[in-house]
């Protein structure tokens, strides 16, 4: 679609989803009235600026009050196929009829054709991503599901063998797994398996890992974004050069302040707006921190792109005035292999900001003044701001530990 038909055909499907949900979701009623305005307020996709953004803790606590859904449901519960529990706990309506062509999009774009056979690895309880979104998504897109579900790796890699499973969906880190698991069964990845295509979701995937993995296997893996609540609201093309939008969908890139537009091309939280007849979300906040490009694609399509995650906003911090994110922290890291921690640390000294990067190293004895300043340069190039580089003896990092530890105090 041109740009200009793209716009038109958003703001068309706008107006039809907000006056959907005006009449029959009693929480987008709640959130137009507070704010002051009706329908016909929101003729195109800028006023929906005007709409207050509904963040996941918002969510949390409208359906403590509102139970199940929060009353952003506009169907009767009974008309329900399924119900959803994701972490929160947030409560889902499985659609009546599922038919968001989302994920089927990314599914395309990262390769999957018609008659591939594939192993959906991702969890088939609880949450909706494994079935309702996966799975319902494969199908869409023609392939052959083998609904494998979480663990039972040497099962998995007997599967895939016997079937000739040519497609996996799953964790970046478990797809390390079966390969791992394969090789240790004295199994070739390449000749005796017959991967080709991987849809990743749910985890980072640094270029290192997936290089890897491409190489073991000789196939092709491509990432895609979303989130449990919208759906997907991104993925990669052959390109691999940032995550396209669905055609079905409205992203806005805002203030995490303000809920206001920022410049095209600034980092802000990922808002979203799906046209859902069941679960209208209107406006609803990530968390998540991008930064979106309109240059056109090689690929052929003209949606946008999010230019990679960098993180969440809770995350997000400004030293010396510049703003850095935990997308930043994992970029200077991939480049040196030696690195097995790191965290970096924000303190006061003489009313100025000072920026330690803490480093952990696989083997200790390989620091060296070298590696310090490279690793310095390094956090000069991607995170504008000057740090100093510390290597710390093992285990000073905890477990599950911030990418940015803010220390300050401000007194
Ligand atoms: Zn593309």
């Amino acid at each position: 679609m041109p740009p200009k038909k793209r716009v038109e055909f958003l703001n068309r499907r706008l107006r039809g989803i907000v006056q959907h949900a005006y009449k029959h979701s009693v929480a987008v009623r709640n959130k137009l009235e507070s704010a002051g305005l009706k329908p016909k307020d929101i003729q195109t996709v800028k006023d929906l600026g005007e709409i207050p953004v509904t963040k996941k803790a918002d969510l949390v606590e409208l359906q403590k009050r509102n139970p199940p859904f929060g009353g952003f449901e506009a169907v009767p519960i009974e008309t329900l196929r399924r119900i959803y529990v994701s972490p929160g706990p947030i409560l889902e309506p499985g659609e009546a009829e599922y038919e968001d062509l989302g994920w089927a999009q990314a599914m395309y774009a990262a390769g999957f054709r018609p008659g591939d056979i594939v192993i959906n690895t991702f969890s088939y309880h609880m949450v909706p991503f494994g079935m309702q979104m996966v799975d319902n998504s494969l199908r869409q897109a023609g392939c052959v599901v083998v609904p494998t579900g979480v663990g039972n790796t040497e099962q998995q890699v007997n599967i895939m063998k016997s079937l000739r499973v040519n497609g996996y969906c799953g964790t970046p880190s478990f797809l390390l797994n079966l390969a791992e698991k394969a090789e240790e069964m004295g199994l070739d990845c390449q000749k005796d398996l017959n991967l080709q295509v991987a849809f990743v979701a749910a985890e980072m995937l640094p270029e290192s890992l997936r290089s890897r993995l491409e190489g073991k296997f000789g196939m092709r893996i491509r990432q895609s974004y979303g989130t449990a609540d919208i759906g997907c609201l991104g993925y990669e093309c052959s390109e691999k050069n940032g995550m396209h939008i669905p055609d079905d969908r409205i992203v806005e890139i805002v203030d995490p302040n303000t809920g206001k537009h920022v410049e095209p091309g600034k980092p802000g939280e990922i808002v979203a707006t799906t046209f859902n007849k069941v679960y209208p979300l209107i406006r609803f906040g990530t968390g998540d921190l991008s930064l979106l490009s309109e240059a056109p694609c090689p690929c052929g399509r003209t949606s946008p792109r999010l230019i990679k995650i960098l993180g969440r906003i809770d995350q997000a911090t400004k030293v010396r005035g510049l703003f850095i994110h935990p997308g930043q922290v994992d970029e200077v890291a991939v480049r040196f292999p030696q690195i097995a921690r790191y965290q970096v640390r924000l303190t006061r000294s003489a009313h100025k900001d000072e920026m330690t990067f803490l480093v952990e190293l696989k083997e200790e004895d390989a620091q060296s003044d070298e590696l310090k300043e490279g690793i310095e340069r390094s956090v000069r190039d991607v995170m504008k701001v000057r740090g100093e580089v510390k290597f710390a003896s093992k285990g000073t990092i905890p477990d599950g530990a911030k990418k940015i530890e803010d220390q300050r105090t401000w007194e």
